[in-house]
């Protein structure tokens, strides 16, 4: 079977070097895109297209809009669907209301499997044919994620996320479990198809320092795989952050005490790393499924700070989307 697609076309062969710079990608105002068995088989001015076209293809013209090559989204979190752009204050405050109860769904492989058709129809009805994306705790969700992404042969990125801390007892892995199941999701998925799996620490609160170190050991393992992970986005997640670092650093380096802390003018003892980190502070985590004040203040951190990020609409719940950042 072969299709004629008639419109504006837009590709790009690489990253472009600046506004002006027009080598990057090709535009043709009247263009024909033909596909022959679900391949595209040539690409160019719809005149040049159509005369080398079969006399019996279908074609449909979607003249004036924009015809583009499949969108690629950077972060979303494949259990997140059924709370994209639930209203929170904050991130904490969104993760635990809305996030967290969900994710603990996923332990069930036929809740995983029904939201993976769910969340793949959705991604491809917005544009998006790859996504670099967290799953839950569960391997059941990563195997329902890798699963259906093999059925529909896209290429997809994800990983069973590790979090050992911080989070109900339905979603708690431990250094040991998480380190085990990522091997097995790993073997079981990575190569497979067009899947690739990502090594998943979901963020500083939620990993203890004994996770962190199986993370590293698994990273050392596979050394050619994607991790990913959150910075800290607001200052209640900065100060919780730091507050666990602290302890630790006290903890286990006692003579460092002294240039973790100083006293002010009133005595009271004061982090001095704190106030750092909230000068420093930038969110490069996309405004994500969240519609959190947070989310939007990290988005305005990350314009003055010229940190770019393309969101598809299905990662961008109420706002409205693609989005540019
Ligand atoms: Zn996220």
């Amino acid at each position: 079977m072969t299709t004629l697609l008639r419109g504006r076309l837009l590709s790009f062969k690489r990253a472009p070097q600046g506004l002006d710079d027009t080598d990057s990608y090709t535009y043709e105002s009247d263009g024909g895109l033909l596909i022959e068995n679900g391949i595209i088989a040539a690409i160019g001015p719809y005149a040049t297209i159509k005369a080398q076209a079969p006399g019996d293809v279908t074609e449909v013209d979607h003249r004036p809009h924009l015809i583009l090559p499949g969108l690629i989204d950077m972060h979303l979190h494949f259990p997140q669907m059924q709370v994209i752009a639930s209203y929170a204050a904050n991130l904490l405050e969104w993760l635990n209301t809305y996030t967290f109860p969900e994710e603990c769904r996923f332990v069930e492989s036929a809740h995983a499997e029904r939201i993976a058709t769910h969340f793949y129809n959705e991604l491809i009805r917005h544009g998006t044919t790859t996504a670099v994306a967290y799953c839950s705790v569960h391997k059941t969700s990563a195997d329902a994620f890798f699963s259906e992404a093999m059925r529909r042969n896209m290429r997809m990125v994800g990983g069973k996320v590790m979090m050992d801390r911080h989070a109900p007892q339905g979603l708690l892995d431990t250094p040991e479990t998480g380190y085990d199941e990522t091997r097995e999701v790993i073997a079981d998925w990575h190569g497979r198809g067009r899947n690739h799996v990502a090594i998943t620490p979901r963020f500083a609160i939620t990993s203890t320092p004994a996770q962190m170190e199986a993370t590293a050991a698994l990273a050392r393992e596979f050394p050619d795989l994607h991790i990913q992970t959150h910075l800290s986005e607001n200052h209640d997640e900065i100060a919780q952050a730091h507050r666990a670092a602290v302890v630790r650093v006290v903890r286990h380096f006692p003579q460092m005490a002294k240039h973790v802390f100083r006293r002010d003018a009133t005595g009271a003892r004061r982090s001095l790393a704190l106030g750092a980190l909230r000068r420093r502070s930038v969110g490069v985590k996309p405004a994500g499924q969240t519609q959190n004040r947070s989310a939007f203040s990290a988005r305005r951190r990350r314009t003055q700070h010229r940190v770019r990020a393309l969101l598809s609409r299905v990662s961008n719940g109420a706002l409205g989307g693609p989005t540019r950042l």
